[in-house]
């Protein structure tokens, strides 16, 4: 394959970070880190929790920051006990395709967009099992721009990586070192690299599910020193830059 993709601007590297769930320590947490360090992320929301601060939720969104498509109910593997009633195993295509259109039309409704970019709850692609498996990456792929996945191994590669199921590197409870480390293969690879978090608290947090707030500080500030050579916006916009090719 020709090297033919460029990043704008003569930058080298792609940096997204990417929040899910909607969680509340997103909007009093992790946002306000965000917006000091000039940062849009986008964030991939359950609309029960988007509902229970709504206000909030708007002002992230009329400040620059990405609002995306997590489906409706937020169904992942049965193998999770909180997931057992809502077992990806149980479920169908058009009951998938119900859950992303039902999600999209809430959050058109509140905030008079119709969302552009997908995360696939807990990072899994499937409906069914066994012999009746079926992927349900070509639905998001008719739906959306992209598809974000989940605690992938590389960053995204702009050339041949697949859109409908871009890669993406989590951040929770992983040290600054680390994602700088991430960061620096990224740039050495021509990559987009999509950062996920989900709570966004404090380094003695137990949670398994937290991003350090001071290593997100310090990521941020980290890419956005970096900005000649990274290009750190969100994933919509580094998205419709990749597709135009
Ligand atoms: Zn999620």
């Amino acid at each position: 394959m020709q090297n033919r993709f460029r990043w704008p601007k003569g930058r080298r590297a792609a940096v997204s970070f990417s929040f899910d769930d909607a969680r509340a320590s997103q909007i009093t947490a992790g946002i306000p880190i965000l917006d000091k360090r000039k940062v849009r992320g986008t964030f991939y929301v359950s609309p029960g929790n988007v509902e229970q601060r709504l206000n909030d939720w708007r002002r992230a969104y009329a400040n620059g920051h990405e609002i995306g498509n997590h489906t409706l109910s937020h169904p992942c593997t049965g193998n999770y006990p909180w997931s057992r009633s809502n077992a990806l195993e149980d479920y169908t295509l058009p009951r998938m395709a119900k859950e992303l259109d039902g999600a999209s039309d809430k959050i058109e409704r509140w905030f008079g967009l119709r969302p552009a970019t997908f995360a696939y709850p807990c990072g899994q692609t499937f409906v069914g099992r066994g012999k009746s498996l079926k992927s349900y990456i070509p639905l998001v792929a008719t739906r959306f721009l992209i598809g974000r996945a989940y605690l992938g191994s590389t960053p995204h590669d702009p050339q041949c990586g697949d859109l409908a199921q871009a890669l993406a590197i989590s951040m929770d409870r992983r040290p600054f070192k680390e994602l700088k480390w991430e960061v620096d293969r990224a740039l050495g690879l021509g990559a987009w690299l999509i950062f996920v978090g989900h709570e966004v608290g404090p380094k003695t947090s137990k949670d398994l599910l937290t991003t350090y707030g001071p290593v997100l500080d310090a990521l941020c500030r980290y890419v956005t020193d970096l900005k000649k050579n990274i290009w750190v916006d969100t994933v919509a916009a580094v998205g419709t830059h990749i597709k135009a090719g």
